[in-house]
This record gives C-alpha cells, sequence and structure tokens, in this order.
C-alpha cells in the first residue's frame, strides 16, 4: 500500500494535496481503492459546482458496493479526471464498430467478429455515435488505439480501413517475400493491399479497369494490372507465374464475379482471401485445389497494434502516393464528387480544418 507523505488524508479514505496556485487535486487513498475491488462506474461532479467541505461530491460503484466521495475541503470543481484509458488531447485511432468486450472474439482483439455487438446509444446514450463522416464520434475507450507521437495523422488513420482490413489478410496469409500476391480492385482498399504486400516484400500482380488507378498501382510498385474484363486475364496472370497462378489473393472489389475467378488464378495449394462481399465460391473449386480461404473484415488492433506501427513507419513513400487527396470536412461534398470520379486513390478528410 502506498501512503504519500506529501498527502493530506482523511478520516473517510479521501486525499489532498497542497495548494498550488489555490487548486487542490482530490482523490481516494489506496486503501479504499483496494477495499472497493473492480470499479465499474464513477460519478464526477460537474466541472465549476461549489463543494462545502464534507459534501457528498462523488461515488464510486464497485462489485462490491456503491461509495459516497466527499470533499475534503470546500472549494469549487475546476477539472475532473476522466474515467478511462484516454486523457483529452490523446491522438488516437478509432476502431470501427463496436463490440461487447467481454465474449471470447473481443477479449482476443476480434471484436469486428463479437458475438453480442452493442448498441452505442445503449452505452453513451447518443444515436449517433457510431458517426464517422464527423468532426466528433463517440467510441468505447478500449477500441481506441495511441498513435505514437512520430507518426502523423494522415498516415495513423490508413490503420483504419485504408490499411486494416488487407493487412488482416496478409496476417492470416502470412504474405511475405517469397509470394506472388495477385490483388483484386485498386481501389482505396486494394490500394492499400498494394502498400501492406509491397513492405512484406511480394511481387504483387492487380486486377483493375480503370487506368487512372491502374497507373498509380504501378507507380506504387505493381508489377502488372490486368483487365480483368479482359479475355485473355487468367492467361496473363499464368503467364506471369510460370503457368501456376499466384500464390496468394485478395479480393477488394466486391465485383459479384471477382471471388471465383481469384480461385481459377491461385495457384493450387494456395490463399485466398476476401476483404470484399462479393459473390459466390464453389466448394468443389476450392477443394479439388486445395485452396485455405479467409474471410478478413477488420484487424486485430490488440495483438497486432506493433506490426501496425512497423507497416506504417516503413510504408511512409507508398503512402505518399496512396493517399492522392485531402479535403477539409466543410468540402466533404467535394470530396464525394471526387471519390465517384474514380481519379483518386485514398481520400482523407480532416475533421478540424
Ligand atoms: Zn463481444
Amino acid at each position: 500500500m502506498k501512503i504519500p507523505q506529501e498527502l493530506h488524508f482523511a478520516a473517510s479514505h479521501e486525499w489532498a494535496t497542497e495548494p498550488a496556485d489555490g487548486i487542490v487535486t482530490v482523490g481516494i487513498s489506496d486503501f479504499a481503492q483496494d477495499q472497493l475491488g473492480d470499479v465499474v462506474f464513477v460519478e464526477l461532479p460537474d466541472v465549476g459546482r461549489s463543494l462545502a467541505a464534507g459534501e457528498a461530491a462523488a461515488v464510486v460503484e464497485s462489485v462490491k458496493t456503491a461509495s459516497d466521495i466527499y470533499a475534503p475541503l470546500a472549494g469549487e470543481v475546476v477539472e475532473v479526471a476522466q474515467p478511462g484509458r484516454f486523457r483529452v488531447g490523446d491522438r488516437v485511432v478509432v476502431m470501427p464498430q463496436n463490440g461487447c468486450g467481454k465474449c471470447a472474439r473481443c477479449l482476443s482483439g476480434e471484436h469486428i467478429h463479437c458475438e453480442n455487438p452493442v448498441d452505442p446509444a445503449a452505452i453513451c446514450g447518443c444515436t449517433t455515435g457510431r458517426a464517422t463522416y464527423a468532426e466528433y464520434c463517440i467510441q468505447q475507450d478500449w477500441l481506441l488505439f495511441a498513435i505514437p507521437g512520430d507518426v502523423s495523422y494522415d498516415h495513423a488513420s490508413m490503420a483504419c480501413c485504408g490499411l486494416g482490413p488487407t493487412f488482416n489478410a496478409m496476417q492470416m496469409m502470412h504474405v511475405d517475400v517469397f509470394d506472388v500476391l495477385l490483388v483484386s480492385g485498386l481501389g482505396p482498399v486494394g490500394l492499400g493491399a498494394v502498400v501492406n504486400a509491397r513492405f512484406r516484400g511480394a511481387r504483387v500482380l492487380a486486377l483493375e479497369t480503370n487506368p487512372w488507378r491502374a497507373d498509380l498501382a504501378r507507380r506504387m510498385g505493381v508489377e502488372a494490372v490486368i483487365d480483368p474484363t479482359s479475355e485473355t486475364a487468367l492467361q496473363e496472370i499464368l503467364d506471369l507465374t510460370d503457368g501456376r497462378g499466384a500464390d496468394k489473393s485478395i479480393e477488394t472489389s466486391s465485383a459479384e464475379g471477382a471471388p471465383a475467378f481469384l480461385v481459377q488464378a491461385t495457384r493450387r495449394k494456395g490463399h485466398l482471401a476476401s476483404v470484399g462481399w462479393g459473390g459466390p465460391l464453389l466448394a468443389r473449386e476450392i477443394v479439388a485445389k486445395g485452396l485455405t480461404v479467409h474471410g478478413a473484415w477488420h484487424w486485430n488492433h490488440l495483438r497486432d497494434g506493433e506490426a501496425m506501427w512497423r507497416t506504417i513507419r516503413g510504408s511512409a513513400g507508398l503512402l505518399d502516393l496512396q493517399i492522392t487527396h485531402g479535403f477539409p470536412m466543410r468540402r466533404v461534398q467535394e470530396a464525394f464528387e471526387l471519390q465517384l470520379t474514380g481519379r483518386c486513390g485514398k481520400v482523407i478528410l480532416h475533421p478540424t480544418e
């Protein structure tokens, strides 16, 4: 138990610091925290409230009991500590979707596949808690991911959909320098697959009909971009892979026929991951080739945080190519109009500009 000598303790287990510029910090003793056990809820006083000495100022609810916290001296509340893992001003990436935080999927960092997803309104009383095209959004603190000081907001924001789903696919398929990876679709997510695969040293082939994005992908180091609507598309891929097909392939386009095409274009005993929510896969073709198929929706920020930051730090040049445009939030209409032209990579909105 810690009993810091510089603190003044009350009989009811609160402590207060010596005043500095008229401000004292108040808390509860180590002993009281220990007696309470796991804290499940804290009700703090509003900033600006005047308190008399001995007045009930806050409530701490633990698994055992609910206890009032009394003001050890009279004064006005100027600031309250924030319960949780983060403070005002911390830089974070906000993970998408909501999980219960308790099921086996959530506890292993796979909250996107939570067995009992929670309603944001039930947690925070806000029906727009899941809004993302917004200056502010609300999220459970365990779904925030701290940004290292040396990583910019633009690059850090790729740790969500820009790189995340395809990063997860790379992790599941163990994509590395020995692989030929075929990327289906070079939209903002498919270009993220290119970044991830190039960082891992793989040879990258891609399927795309949009010439602007094909050109961008070539500048990002994609060896060949093939038109998937061409009758020779499959043959072109076989020609580039000694007649075998790609070792691993990833679907990001959500085009109806794309998953089935990748089954044809992936070598025997290869891997196929789908980030896109496209059309059907035939079991008999998968079985005949001995393929492993992965569903990759989002990445695991609890398990793979360090690997994600290594990818982002090591891909700065590629990310600067992938991110082709940035707009302040007030010009969101223009951003969407640009997106619809297809003459862009990842478009970033800056919420506070
Ligand atoms: Zn869950």
